[in-house]
């Protein structure tokens, strides 16, 4: 199968190039401005919205006149960076239907904040070098090994500035042998409150370490930044400390991540995640809680790229299946569980269970249980999801691979979800 995958390098650009690859950030930056501005002229004069294809032509003629550096510049950046803005506008639209995730609608981009650029044409990679057009061969601070050897088309680059250092991320091609399926058992994963996550094995994803430790220095430096006076060398130092700390917890967050995905998708033969939607309902203001809301939709990303990848696959619950409310042990579906409550207690059987485990196991059943529903769809009405559980379940604590034979339709059915509850 082909597969887009990305590489991702630290660039060592010398003095010439830094300034090349910021002017062209600042183009992007330039034209994502200029082509926000308009849409919103647009939009309050009633003309409606535009792509990105007129709005390129447009600029064409608009950096004549009020962008002199445009020649200084790969026509890439400007017209990347259109293109990233009519998929933030896309976005924030359809984010508008009934129960999506909320989108906010596209920012201001702001100087030398989340500085960054893509370019695409004819990019070449060296033993430890990334040639990008218009700025030439710029070193990498690793070597490319691992991405010359899987001969894979380079699509794009993407150049971003992290603090003080550089990195390049490009997209390619690839072409991957078929996985095979994975010889493994099926787990509902749950979000947890205290942890990042729970599985259904009762094993626990812990939110890393580093992450609790770094938010008490994060908040230091963010009020050191303040502290000092607007302009100020000292500020400029001060934010630099505050970027590479913020640069730090995001990879090490990122490696967390990667670890938790790949093992998961590896020895797993079906993953059952609840719908990002419900998660979100979690949301709370507080910055750890900020930070792991992010974590856990690309934690949805990666899953669902390495379970493609490694033979497993991933299946995302129905909003309306009642992980948390339902009883793992008896099928009994509580009213309501509040989310002060760390314990599930049955009404009906009495068992006392810890709530994110209760509802990873209730996942791990969602296929067994979806599919005999589908089953019995046409006929009467299913009865009550208490027997279904028993003779379809898996048992807590040990994990069994499920006895039925999982075709793709199943899950597609599954993760397509019909209404459950
Ligand atoms: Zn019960």
């Amino acid at each position: 199968m082909v597969v887009n995958q990305a590489f991702r390098y630290e660039l060592g650009p010398n003095n010439s190039q830094a300034t090349a690859l910021a002017k062209h950030a600042g183009a992007a930056r330039f034209a994502w401005n200029w082509g926000l501005a308009e849409r919103i002229r647009k939009l309050q004069a009633g003309e409606g919205t535009t792509n990105a294809m007129a709005q390129h032509r447009q600029w064409n003629q608009y950096k004549r006149l009020n962008a002199p550096w445009w020649t200084e510049v790969s026509k890439c950046a400007p017209q990347e960076a259109l293109r990233d803005l009519d998929k933030a506008m896309k976005a924030y639209f359809s984010s508008k239907a009934k129960g999506s995730r909320r989108v906010g609608f596209p920012k201001f981009k702001r100087k030398e904040v989340k500085d960054s650029f893509r370019v695409t044409g004819s990019i070449h990679v060296g033993v430890k070098s990334v040639t990008l057009p218009r700025i030439g061969e710029i070193r990498t601070k690793e070597p490319t090994n691992k991405l010359i050897a899987c001969e894979a088309r380079i699509l794009s680059a993407t150049v971003r500035r992290e603090a003080d250092r550089w990195f390049v991320s490009l997209t390619v091609e690839v072409h991957r042998s078929d996985p095979v399926p994975v010889k493994g058992p099926m787990v509902g994963i749950d979000r947890g409150l205290t942890n990042f996550a729970v599985l259904s094995d009762g094993c626990i994803i812990e939110s890393p370490k580093a992450l609790t430790k770094g938010l008490r220095k994060l908040r230091k430096l963010s009020k050191e930044v303040s502290r000092k006076q607007r302009g100020s060398k000292n500020r400029a130092k001060a934010k630099l400390r505050l970027a590479r700390h913020h640069r730090k917890i995001r990879n090490q967050r990122k490696d967390a991540l990667h670890k938790a995905t790949t093992h998961l998708a590896r020895t797993k033969l079906v993953i059952v995640v609840e719908d990002l939607n419900i998660s979100g309902m979690l949301r709370n203001r507080h910055l750890s809680r900020a930070i792991s809301d992010m974590g856990w939709g690309e934690f949805h990303r990666q899953l669902a790229y390495k379970t493609a990848w490694y033979g497993s696959q991933l299946v995302v619950a129905d909003r309306f299946f009642p992980s948390t409310r339902t009883c793992s042990e008896c099928g009994e579906v509580e009213k309501e569980v509040p989310l002060s409550k760390r314990t599930f207690v049955c009404g009906a059987c009495g068992i006392e269970i810890d709530r994110d485990l209760n509802a990873a196991i209730n996942l791990a059943r969602y296929v067994a249980v979806s599919s005999t529903e589908t089953q019995n769809a046409c006929g009467e009405e299913s009865s009550g999801r208490g027997g279904n559980l028993g003779e379809t379940g898996l048992d807590r604590g040990e994990q069994k691979p499920s006895r039925q034979r999982l075709d793709e339709a199943t899950l597609w059915e599954a993760g397509t979800g019909r209404q459950g509850s």
